[in-house]
């Protein structure tokens, strides 16, 4: 049950956050014991975890900052891609922050992320196949894999991916016309080439999984409490949380507020790097007899469209602006057509969603403890991957909180090394 105030007030464990994160941070800690207090404005899964296009993507590995940017470069500094619109003022403002992206890029930057995050896709898909069991949600879960397709004849590039992916054991098919027509016999026939993630799973609704989590958290004795939360300060043997509804104490906190986590650190003198490669989503009535199977990246179009619970979603590119600034619709209104042209699906279903992808420059979240801060763990910046990959990140703090190590290499995670 959601409370407004917390009935004990105090716990072992307070986690800042109920996305698809902090839910999973709570929800291990308490497996392994620990008293925990999940706080949320809103309730679990309402913002990024709730508005993204539901993969749980094997193959994500290489992150947007890789070799292939350069050359595209030229192509977004037009500010009329699809893939990527971003706002001049705010790329003056954070000059520092893009050649920090950008010098992450190069070609000997690919292989340690890569690893480190093979590592924990990896660990974290297997735990969203055993929790959505757990949580009575495996429904929703679909194993039918990501199909990644071109409308050009990207055939090179397929095959480059293909074997990028190969060298992790990541398997994949190339996929000609007939056969994408035989996956997905919905849609018309505008893909030459396509890449089928075949280790690559799905949910009809990434929002209500990380409530069916919530709710599994809350079952094995966590407690919820929906408040703002105005600021951590630490105290003796542990932390003072102040929300807008009174104060709770733990010996630990984590911060999971996804693309809020810079706010709360400022005032303890972490300056943390993180920008917001924003992204919009909208969901259209399915045609009732041409659904579609999985989701599909269109790569030439710059958009996913998925099969979700409520309707086709389509979520966009990369918009690099500020947290807050005002929505552009620019990039759905440039590719809902192109959708349109693709796969048939009625009117709007709902409203527009807009949420803001995390980033550190080196598109690397951090895992593990504030360096100059005991009890307090830092948990965020999952950029494109986060749904996929938060339950590795929780089941790793709660390891390392119980001085145990985390199933998966936390190294390349570390906040020292940003912060
Ligand atoms: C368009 C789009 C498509 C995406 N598609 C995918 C995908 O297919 N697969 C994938 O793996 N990832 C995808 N992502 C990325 C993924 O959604 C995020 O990385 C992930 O949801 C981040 O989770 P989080 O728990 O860190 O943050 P959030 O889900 O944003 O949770 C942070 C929570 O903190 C709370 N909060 C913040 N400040 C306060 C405060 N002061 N007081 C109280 N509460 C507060 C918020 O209410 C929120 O619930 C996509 C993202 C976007 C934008």
């Amino acid at each position: 049950m959601v409370r407004a105030m917390s009935k004990s007030g105090t716990a072992d464990l307070i986690v800042l956050g109920a996305g698809i994160v902090g839910v999973s941070a709570a929800y291990a800690a308490s497996e392994r014991g620990l008293s925990v207090i999940l706080v949320d404005r809103r309730e679990p899964g309402g913002e990024t975890s709730y508005g993204n296009a539901g993969v749980l993507s094997s193959g994500s590995i290489v992150p947007f900052n890789k070799p292939s940017l350069f050359p595209a470069l030229p192509r977004y500094l037009s500010n009329r891609h699809a893939a990527l619109r971003w706002d001049p003022l705010w790329a003056a403002r954070n000059a520092g922050w893009l050649l920090r992206f950008l010098a992450n890029a190069t070609p000997s930057n690919v292989k340690p992320r890569a690893m480190a995050l093979h590592g924990l896709i990896g660990a974290s898909l297997a735990l969203h196949r055993q929790w959505l069991v757990k949580a009575g949600a495996s429904a929703r879960l679909r194993e039918t894999g990501w199909l990644k397709a071109w409308r050009s004849d990207a055939t090179d590039a397929a095959r480059a991916e293909q074997a990028l992916l190969a060298e992790y054991g990541i398997e994949s098919e190339i996929v000609d016309r007939q056969a994408i027509s035989a996956l997905e016999p919905g849609i018309v026939p505008a893909y030459t080439i396509g890449l089928l993630h075949t280790q690559t799973a799905s949910v009809d609704s990434p929002g209500e999984v990380t409530a069916a989590y919530a709710r599994m958290f809350a079952g094995s004795g966590g407690e919820i409490v929906k408040a703002e939360i105005g600021a951590i300060a630490p105290e003796a043997g542990g932390w003072r949380v102040r929300l807008a509804s009174g104060t709770i104490s733990a010996r630990h906190v984590v911060v999971a507020l996804g693309p809020w986590s810079a706010d709360l650190l400022r005032p303890l003198g972490y300056r943390v790097p993180l920008a917001f490669e924003r992204g919009y989503h909208q969901e259209f009535r399915p045609h009732p007899a041409r659904s579609l199977r999985r989701p599909i990246h269109d790569a030439d179009g710059a958009f996913v469209m998925t099969p979700m619970q409520n309707g086709i979603r389509i979520t966009t590119g990369v918009e690099l602006t500020a947290r807050d600034a005002p929505s552009s619709l620019a990039q759905l209104e440039a590719v809902v057509p192109l959708a349109r042209g693709v796969a048939e699906f009625g009117e709007a279903s709902s409203p527009v969603w807009r949420g803001a992808r995390p980033t550190l420059p080196d598109s690397l979240p951090i895992i593990g403890r504030a360096p100059r801060h005991a009890g307090l763990w830092l948990a965020f910046g999952h950029q494109h991957i986060g749904f996929t990959t938060g339950p590795a990140t929780g089941a790793a703090i709660a390891a390392m909180l119980a001085a145990r190590s985390p199933s998966f290499d936390v190294a390349a995670f570390s906040p020292g090394r940003y912060l």
